[in-house]
């Protein structure tokens, strides 16, 4: 199994970088992100709660995302690894998943950082605001919340998996099409590896 967390801080590009990625390696995408907006959509209870959270830009509860990624990987046993976007987000996440995963005798195997400046960050979200109407992409002050929340609780899986040796930071700006094959020539060392 091969599986890739992309990481990096809101507006990165991780789910346009996922989209390219796991049609060139036959991976299983997970967005935590798109899991949660889909629970919201259909009304569920769970997509009701996540809500409070999303709309304010903090993060939901670890268990609730951890029971979705649970629930996501057994339902996919034929997946010949994944793509995992937007999760983990915090550290009790990461040991989770590392333990999830080692139900399945395997791990994680590579972490593709995409490294973004904020100001950029910021200007990318206000701008897919208008195209995707995601609320939380249309105020500045969410946004702001959102990369504190990333500071905060995130950023620290950096060196978490660099201490593992499977962290790759990839500079997120320029043309979409010259950070993906960065991006591979990450993925190909470790395929190669
Ligand atoms: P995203 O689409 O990845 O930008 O996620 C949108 C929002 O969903 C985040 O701002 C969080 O409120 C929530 N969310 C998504 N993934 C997670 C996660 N792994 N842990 C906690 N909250 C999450």
């Amino acid at each position: 199994m091969l599986n890739l967390i992309i990481f990096g801080p809101p507006g990165a590009g991780k789910g346009t970088q996922s989209e390219k990625l796991l049609a060139k390696y036959h991976l299983k995408h997970i967005s935590t992100g798109d899991l949660l907006r889909a629970e919201r959509s259909a009304g569920t209870e769970l997509g009701n709660k996540a809500n409070e959270y999303i709309s304010k830009g903090e993060l939901v509860p670890d268990e609730v995302v951890i029971g979705m990624v649970r629930n996501f990987i057994s339902n996919h046993p034929e997946a010949p690894g994944f793509i995992f976007d937007g999760f983990p987000r915090t550290l009790p996440q990461a040991t989770a998943l590392d333990n999830m995963l080692l139900e399945f005798n395997a791990g994680i195997s590579l972490v593709l950082g995409l490294e973004v400046d904020e100001d950029e960050l910021v200007k990318r979200l206000l701008l897919r605001g208008i195209t995707s109407g995601r609320a939380d992409d249309q105020n500045e002050e969410t946004i702001r919340n959102r990369f504190r929340e990333y500071q905060n609780k995130t950023l620290p899986l950096q060196a978490f998996y660099k201490e593992q040796g499977k962290y790759s930071g990839v500079r997120g700006i320029g043309e979409v099409e010259a950070i993906f094959w960065d991006l591979c020539a990450e993925m190909d060392k470790v395929k190669k590896g």
